[in-house]
């Protein structure tokens, strides 16, 4: 084999320490995936009924403040103009998402201003006094107060995480903004939009270099491949992605994942919600939103015929199941922290990305940490001749 790195998994993650090593240090790169494309979940294809893009992993919205993973996305696509919206379905009536101005007065049959609005959301949210909100629920009810919080997050988020809300993470409802105006984007970002030409073509144009050898339908722990974890384990530098517990065969147990099941439907209609995700909050329905995805490109001229929807259900996820979202009870974290210790005694091995560090990272985050890796570690040790120490699993 004559790679210089190896770097298993080709999401965002893996895609940008590649394009790097490639581009910037002129490193051989094998880069590894089990599945039979690149790209990780944020991948899309054409339906091949409607000329649709689907995104096949679940809808991916890019966002981010960050002006250098701008600059570094804006290499390989442009953007188109679009600003993700949502709504949200309760009881049979329709509510703006996040909870903003219009929600609280459409829910409240009222007209309150700014002010008076938030100084009821303040009254209802005293019920916690001077507590500080330390859990998902905690925090959910400091933010817009119970009744709200019982409509639009309460069984949402039970079909979501199938998990007690008091054990979840704040940090999961705190990904949502509260206004106390009528703004009702979904993001607070300063950029914003969809890959004009796609996400597998953006995806692509990463990898496409003569010195990345993308390898598909290669699992790192099949012996039977030609890189595996056994022949390159301490001999060739590895950037893994995939799961943490998974590259230690499970030694410290499961973290525990969520993983979702997407439902998709050609319909012979031209819009079926008029809007691209439309959510349901409530208990009786049994997925969590419905992804209408031609309204993510209202540019281009999709057929009229048909449109292709999708609902997403949410459940546990198992060892053959894809891990999509970190639980993170107490128990996770303990393992986790049992997998770092074991990360940091792993021979040129760098853990990274969503799956290696059991963290909810968005495409902009697991970018920004992809070249915080590759100037602190990756770079340092090929230009510069310092040890490859992983110093565990990145915070
Ligand atoms: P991944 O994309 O998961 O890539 C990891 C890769 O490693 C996979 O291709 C996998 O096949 C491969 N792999 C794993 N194990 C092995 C192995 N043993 N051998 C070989 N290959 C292996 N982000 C946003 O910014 N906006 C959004 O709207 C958004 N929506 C999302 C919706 C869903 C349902 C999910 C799950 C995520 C969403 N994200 C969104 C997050 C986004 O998908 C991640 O930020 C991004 O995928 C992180 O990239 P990654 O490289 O860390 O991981
Ligand atoms: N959430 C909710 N109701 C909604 C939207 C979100 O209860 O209508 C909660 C839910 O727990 C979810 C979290 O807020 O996991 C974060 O929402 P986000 O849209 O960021 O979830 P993701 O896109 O990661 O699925």
């Amino acid at each position: 084999m004559t790679a210089d790195l190896v770097v298993v998994g080709s999401g965002l993650f893996g895609l940008t320490i590649a394009e790097r090593a490639a581009n910037d240090l002129g490193l051989r790169v094998a880069l590894i995936d089990r599945r039979d494309h690149i790209g990780g979940n944020a991948y899309s294809e054409n339906d091949p009924t409607t000329g649709i893009e689907v995104h096949k992993y679940g809808a991916h919205l890019f966002h981010t403040s960050n002006e250098r993973v701008w600059e570094y996305v804006n290499r390989f696509t442009t953007f188109t103009n679009y600003v993700h919206k949502v709504y949200t379905s309760h009881k049979g009536e329709v509510y703006p998402m996040p909870v903003n101005l219009g929600t609280i007065n459409q829910f409240f049959r009222s007209a309150y201003s700014p002010t008076e609005a938030r100084a009821l959301i303040a009254e209802q949210a005293a019920e916690l006094g001077d507590k500080v909100p330390e859990n998902f629920v905690e925090k959910g009810i400091s933010l817009i107060g119970r009744p709200l919080y019982e409509a639009f997050i309460k069984h949402y988020t039970a079909k979501q995480w199938q998990t007690d809300p008091e054990q979840l993470e704040a940090s999961i409802i705190s990904r949502l903004p509260v206004r106390y105006t009528y703004d009702n984007r979904y993001f607070s970002d300063t950029h914003e939009g969809l890959p004009t030409d796609g996400y597998a073509a953006w995806l692509e144009r990463m990898a496409d270099h003569p010195l990345i050898d993308v390898r598909l339908g290669t699992d790192f722990f099949d012996t039977g491949q030609e890189i595996n974890r056994e022949n390159v384990r301490g001999s060739v530098p590895v950037v893994y992605t995939g799961p943490v517990d998974r590259y230690f065969d499970y030694s410290e147990g499961e973290l525990g994942w969520r993983t979702i099941d997407l439902e998709a439907e050609v319909l012979p209609i031209e819009d079926f919600q008029g809007t691209s995700v439309m959510n349901y909050p409530d208990e009786d329905v049994p997925f969590t939103r419905i992804h209408e995805f031609r309204h993510f490109h209202p540019e281009r001229n999709y057929t009229k015929d048909a449109t292709i929807i999708m609902r997403e259900y949410s459940r546990f996820a198992h060892r053959d199941d894809e891990p999509y979202y970190p639980i993170n009870t107490d128990a996770d974290r303990d393992g986790l922290l049992k997998y770092r210790d074991q990360a940091k005694a792993e021979p040129n091995v760098l853990f990274g990305g969503r799956l290696g560090t059991y963290k909810y990272l968005d495409m902009h985050m697991a970018i920004g940490s992809a070249l915080s890796m590759f100037d602190n570690k990756i770079r340092p040790h090929f230009a510069e001749g310092a040890a490859l120490e992983s110093g565990g699993v990145s915070e």
